[in-house]
């Protein structure tokens, strides 16, 4: 029997069945599945995680892996009732090794971005990845979705920052391929195949993640604009005035802000709130001078006089900086003050942003009278969020049903203008029908090949990304 196996593996602590409490790990974010696990295994080492794939595999058991269980697409749940185990990294944390030379930190899955961060901030470096869910999200969940982050813009999506991984395999066998190497063209890049595969190809044991210097002078603005054209023109400004120091640009609606600060009872928005769209900036350099403060004000002046901004505020310091950040983090939460919310997580072209949006919203206002949009994201990127609010004179409920239709109206846009149903959050069990009906049919058939190829008896994460297969269990 798989359980007496693993538990004699892991011992007392390392193995919770149903008698203990799996809430934690069973309940997803967003409350949208209900997660009934097997069992929750929970290695300490490498050695625990094989010897563990390897139990499941001689009895059939399909494993999900689970690290911060922050994901927002059902990526991290167990399906059907108490078939599948559910792989807790939250035991492996450990920081395995600072390298300052080659700059990167060798780190356990388990360990938590925040505290991979600290860890290379105490040394001096940076981990350039910062998400609101840095506390609880892992570094393997991180690169499984190869999340993506406020300074995409610059410092690139998880995988950017991969350099080598260590992971276990279908069949149990643990490839070390923890190198720091910046330059290794030996062939196929595993690592980088791993990064966004959401747990369906193998389980990341560990990461050597490359830094960056820390900054030591940083600026960050927030500017009123008066449509997402005037913002990218900013953008654009923005991107010649200060190169590579811009680090974010974050657009937000009007609606957005009204969420926000109804929400928040202590909140001020720099400029005045009702003005059509707002835009967070921060850049950020790591040689020291009063240089950047220069070129952001020469930027923002030539915005004003160009008629693109139409006010702006500067932090004075840290604290300000921070509050800023804070109104543009609270926007996911604060929807909740408008009611039921339909988020899609999207990229398109940055160049196209301003067409999409308004093509989009014309055609949903059509489909549902008074939807309230707030599409707000990481614009540098062409990442949206693009989240509608019920309307003030529809129901929960009726909004709700509404969704397929949303959905399909949204993602045949996306699709029209080159652009993804899926930026930054990845495709779980949320969106694989997405990919399915909209993804390129070639690429899916040669994704079904890979996940075959490194995972023929399906026992990772069977069911999540790729769509049902026609003649397995989907
Ligand atoms: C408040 C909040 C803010 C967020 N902001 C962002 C954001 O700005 N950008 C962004 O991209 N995402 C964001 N997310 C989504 C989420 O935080 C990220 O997806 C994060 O990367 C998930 O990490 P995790 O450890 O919680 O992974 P989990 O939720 O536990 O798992 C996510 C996926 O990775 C797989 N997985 C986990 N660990 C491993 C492993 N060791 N080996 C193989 N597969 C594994 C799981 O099976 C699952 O498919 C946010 C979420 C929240 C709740």
């Amino acid at each position: 029997m798989a359980l007496a196996e693993l538990r004699e593996l892991l011992g007392p602590t390392g193995l919770l069945t149903p008698d203990d409490d799996l809430s934690r790990y069973e309940q997803e974010w967003r409350g949208r599945y209900r997660s009934q696990a097997l069992a929750v295994a929970r290695p300490g080492s490498t050695r625990e995680l094989s010897g563990l794939v390897k139990i499941c595999g001689a009895h059939g058991v399909a494993m999900v892996p689970q690290g911060g269980n922050t994901g927002l697409v059902g990526g991290a749940v167990a399906r059907g009732e108490r078939r599948e185990l559910i792989v807790s990294l939250e035991r492996m944390r450990s920081i395995r090794r600072l390298d300052i030379d080659s700059a990167s930190i060798t780190v356990e899955a388990g360990c938590t971005l925040e505290h991979a961060a600290a860890a290379a901030r105490e040394a001096g470096l940076r981990l350039p990845l910062a998400l609101a869910s840095g506390g609880s999200a892992t570094i393997g969940g991180v690169l499984a979705t190869n999340a993506g982050g406020n300074e995409t813009i610059r410092f690139g999506n998880a995988r950017a920052m991969v350099l080598g991984l260590e992971a276990v395999f279908a069949d149990g066998r643990v490839w070390s391929g923890l190198s720091s190497l910046r330059k290794d063209n030996s062939g196929y890049n595993l690592a980088q195949l791993l990064a966004g595969s959401e747990g369906t190809l193998a389980i990341i044991a560990a990461a050597t993640l490359a830094l960056k210097p820390l900054p030591q002078q940083r600026e960050v603005a927030w500017l009123a604009v008066a449509s997402p054209a005037a913002a990218l023109a900013v953008l654009r400004r923005a991107r010649a005035a200060l190169g590579e120091t811009l680090t974010a640009f974050e657009l937000m609606p009007a609606l957005a802000m009204e969420f926000v600060l109804t929400h928040l009872d202590d909140a001020r928005c720099p400029v005045d709130p009702e003005v059509g769209w707002h835009v967070l900036l921060d850049c950020e350099s790591n040689v020291r001078g009063a240089w950047l403060r220069e070129a952001l004000l020469q930027a923002l002046e030539a915005a004003m006089r160009a008629g693109e901004v139409s006010d702006a505020a500067i932090a004075e310091n840290r604290q300000q900086a921070e509050g800023f950040w804070r109104l543009r983090e609270s926007i996911s939460d604060a929807q909740a003050v408008g009611g039921v919310s339909l988020k899609h997580d999207l990229s398109v072209p940055t160049a196209a942003i301003p067409k999409f949006i308004s093509s989009t919203l014309g055609l949903l206002e059509t489909l549902v009278p008074g939807v309230r949009p707030c599409v707000f994201g990481h614009v540098g990127d062409g990442n949206l969020h693009f989240n509608l609010t019920q309307p003030r004179s529809m129901s929960a409920e009726g909004f709700r049903a509404l969704e397929p239709k949303i959905n399909e109206t949204v993602f045949a846009q996306v699709v029209q203008v080159g652009g993804s149903i899926a930026a930054e959050h990845g495709i779980g069990l949320l969106r694989r029908e997405w990919l399915e009906a909209l993804g390129d049919p070639v690429r899916v058939e040669m994704m079904r090949r890979i996940k075959q190829a490194l995972d023929p008896r399906d026992v990772f994460n069977p069911g999540k990304v790729l769509p049902r297969d026609p003649g397995g269990s989907g």
